[in-house]
């Protein structure tokens, strides 16, 4: 895997999109688009891939083409609004169709938002970016603590049953990122994206070394068995063994 540079917005950092769209051209260009400003991205090309990925990576909105071959997008997001996990996972429509009424049924089924085919990536950004700040969690800075493992994102302190744990701000970082996203497995790509800042060069294996540390400072109260590898995959934060 090549370096690549990443470059970013704060607002963006660890946002993850995910692109259900058949049509390559625009896929692409929408996830050149929203990665060139910092978002981590994953695509798919029909409900089918689409419903599975949102399962697999738990994105933070879903953009969702609503003529898709086969199962249409309409229907997978009527779908994500009835189960119980997806319920409030956002969803911005991307649609040819600009005929009021289909405007209406998208919004029936749950969209929060609609965007008209053709668009600008500044229009798209910018509706992503509304409907992000709209349906955004509070508490960003509050501790976290998952079975005795706590970070505290204000002091930068982690403690594993109340130990102190030593650990450098990229493995401080990562860690913080994985404790926000449990049981999502990213790869190491997501993770550079995700975890490294701006206009770095890294390499993918370099997220092993860090994966080392931050196992190696959890060790002594055995929350290092939270880390896992996801074979082919990459990795993901659990506390399911
Ligand atoms: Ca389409």
């Amino acid at each position: 895997m090549p370096e690549e540079q990443v470059s970013r917005a704060a607002e963006t950092l660890s946002k993850h999109i995910l692109i259900v769209e058949d049509e390559p051209a625009i896929r692409d260009m929408v996830r050149d688009a929203l990665e060139r400003v910092g978002f981590v991205t994953s695509v798919a090309d029909d409900a089918t891939s689409g419903y599975a990925a949102v399962r697999d990576h738990r994105p933070d909105l879903v953009l969702l083409d609503w003529m898709l071959p086969g199962v249409s997008g309409l229907e997978l997001a009527r779908r994500l609004r009835r189960e119980e996990q997806t319920r409030s996972l956002p969803i911005i429509l991307l649609t040819a169709r600009a005929e009021e009424e289909d405007r209406i049924k998208g919004f029936e089924v749950g969209a929060d938002d609609y965007v008209g085919k053709p668009f600008s990536v500044r229009e798209l950004l910018a509706r992503i970016r509304a409907v992000l700040r709209r349906t955004a969690k509070v508490g960003d800075d509050e501790p976290i603590e998952v079975d005795g493992l706590r970070l505290d994102p204000v002091s930068h302190r982690v403690t594993a049953n109340g130990q102190p744990v030593r650990m450098g701000p990229i493995e401080f970082r990562m860690l913080h990122f994985f404790m926000s996203h449990p049981e999502r497995v990213f790869t190491r790509s997501q993770l550079l994206d995700s975890v490294w800042g701006s206009q770095v060069y890294v390499e993918e294996r370099t997220v092993d070394v860090h994966i080392r540390r931050v196992r190696k400072a959890l060790t002594p109260e055995s929350f290092d068995r939270f880390i896992q590898t996801v074979h082919g995959t990459g990795y993901r934060f659990s506390r399911e063994a």
